[in-house]
């Protein structure tokens, strides 16, 4: 079944690309994370938008699946999310507390990650100002240098009766800085650092595995598993990808010329060809995330066929050597849509292209698509 979401969704005709996702494959990700993580729960990261795919579909749906937990980066994305779903989510804020902003995380019963103890006293205030108890995540660095209370000032707010009188520990948690990487000496070596300092807190539920983290040994599951990049199909590791696709790009060629030996195509008319050709223009630029970095590197396909991207991306369209397509006797013209992420295309791929990491391509993913949603 295909359930169009208007509110979401430009018209086709009045677009230059369609992104079809796939939430059924979502739901099958989810299952075969909390499959592998299990005994350990597993919760859904949405923050970015739920890495640019929509983060009301994609929670809407994983709650449909059982998922409980959710972790966003800022308040703001708990704030438009948690009214869209049903009674019962829980939300954690991975960036914690900002100044001001203790009223609404608590209003909403938002429960903010404290990552230092300039956040654990403005949520320890608010609590004693309310003279409440309000729930918190508690995420410690094990290793990473980049968020969580250091090993020093574990140990002061683990002495703080005054601050676990206000405040209940609804989480401990770090993040692996090598997830991805199964040899990684560090994985072993935060764990540790992890068990020692959350041993030093009130008991409470773990949490270190992001999606990387979940195909690394049971030790490193905890109670609560928190995968955000393999939901969306990409690979937890440089292993074979388990995780089902979820994504596909169809580009729509709006213009297709000859070309003559040795004309120059695009800025800076980078691209000739040694041989007369045929260019195709498509509707889709670096505005809508498709990377200027993919300029004479990436591709598209069409029946099977690369079709190497030739000359700059520039911000709207991508001139593409068609010529081998046409060659084999296949036509493509106005309105035609070539696979830009698709059974021949992988994110993967394409992050290999333009030099940088699935996550960029899916969380720059543009706003001017024609989007679907698949159901199953
Ligand atoms: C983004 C994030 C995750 C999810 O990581 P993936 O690699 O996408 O699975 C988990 N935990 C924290 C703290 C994060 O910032």
């Amino acid at each position: 079944m295909t359930v169009e979401i208007p509110k979401a969704s430009i018209p086709k005709a009045l677009t230059g690309a369609s992104l079809t996702i796939d939430l059924a494959a979502i739901v099958a990700n989810y299952r075969l994370l909390c499959a592998q993580a299990a005994p350990a729960r597993t919760a859904a990261v949405v923050k970015a938008n739920a890495y640019g795919l929509g983060a009301e579909q994609v929670a809407g749906a994983l709650q449909r699946a059982g998922c409980r937990d959710f972790f966003v980066a800022h308040l703001h994305e708990a704030l438009s999310l948690k009214p869209t779903l049903a009674p019962g989510a829980v939300f954690y804020v991975l960036n914690g507390l900002q100044p001001g902003a203790q009223a609404a995380c608590a209003d909403a019963g938002i429960i903010p990650v404290i990552n230092s103890l300039e956040q654990a006293k403005l949520w320890r205030d608010l609590a004693a100002e309310r003279g409440v108890v309000l729930p918190a995540a508690v995420q410690v660095d094990s290793g990473m240098a980049r968020l969580g209370l250091m090993a020093a000032d574990v140990a002061v707010l683990a002495a703080d009766t005054d601050f676990f009188s206000h405040v209940s520990l609804a989480l401990v948690m770090s993040h692996l800085a090598c997830g991805d990487e199964p040899g990684a000496a560090s994985n072993a070596e935060q764990l540790g650092r992890f068990e020692a300092l959350a041993g030093q807190l009130p008991p409470a539920p773990r949490s270190l595995a992001n999606s990387g983290g979940i195909f690394l040994p049971v030790g490193f599951h905890g109670d609560l598993a928190r995968p955000g990049v393999s939901l969306y199909g990409c690979a937890p590791n440089d292993a074979p990808n388990p995780m089902r696709p979820v994504v596909r790009l169809d580009a729509r060629v709006i213009q297709v010329r000859q070309v003559a030996a040795g004309e120059g195509v695009g800025y800076g008319l980078t691209y000739h060809r040694e041989r007369p050709g045929q260019i195709a223009t498509i509707a889709i630029g670096y505005a809508d995330g498709w990377l200027r970095s993919l300029s004479n590197v990436g591709g598209a396909y069409s029946h099977g066929i690369r079709l190497p991207i030739a000359g700059r991306v520039s911000m709207d369209s991508i001139t593409l050597d068609v010529t081998a397509l046409i060659e084999q006797g296949f036509t493509l013209g106005l309105g035609d849509e070539v696979e830009l992420l698709g059974p021949h295309q992988t994110l993967e791929d394409v992050a290999r292209d333009a030099g940088t990491i699935p996550y960029e391509i899916l969380t720059g993913l543009g706003q001017r698509f024609h989007r679907t949603y698949l159901e199953g």
